[in-house]
């Protein structure tokens, strides 16, 4: 089935100019783009978008780190998106990142890892509700 995952190229991923060479990776692996924009982050966005981490140790420094610069957004669409899209991206823990996955290529710690993608299916509904509130994101073809 086809499905939507919403992909950030986190801020540092873009500090360090690796915004080109991350949509290279997700167009040769056939992801499709339905919508795409740069913006930041301010704190009521980022608490919102990382509610489930509200309370962790490391929500305060993540909530900055999200802040601190500009993030991609991009609305890829494929059979199975959100898993292959999770699998591309590697893992949160850097000690088990597989090589080759985005992760693993351009993270430069735990939090500062480059790229978002959503987790489920149900995740990747309300997160592009969250980031692409007002835009029209339907592919027509
Ligand atoms: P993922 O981004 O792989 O879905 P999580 O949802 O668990 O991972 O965490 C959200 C983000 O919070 C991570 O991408 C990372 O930036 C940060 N993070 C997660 N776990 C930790 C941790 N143990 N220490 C520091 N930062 C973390
Ligand atoms: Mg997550």
């Amino acid at each position: 089935m086809k499905e939507k995952s919403l992909l950030l190229i986190k801020p540092d991923a873009v500090r360090n100019k690796h915004i080109g060479h991350i949509i290279t990776i997700l167009e040769e692996n056939d992801f499709h783009f339905c919508a795409l924009k740069l913006f930041r982050f301010d704190r009521e966005l980022a608490e919102n978008f990382y509610a489930e981490h509200r309370g962790k140790d490391f929500y305060e420094n993540l909530l900055n780190f999200m802040m601190s610069d500009f993030t991609v957004a991009i609305i890829v669409q494929k059979e199975n998106a959100v898993q292959e899209l999770r699998d591309l991206i590697g893992d949160v823990n850097p000690a088990i990142r597989k090589p080759g996955t985005i992760r693993y290529l351009y993270a430069e710690g735990i939090t500062e890892n480059a790229v978002h993608a959503s987790d489920s299916v149900i995740s990747a509904k309300r997160e592009i509700g969250i980031i692409f509130k007002t835009e029209d994101t339907e592919r027509k073809d």
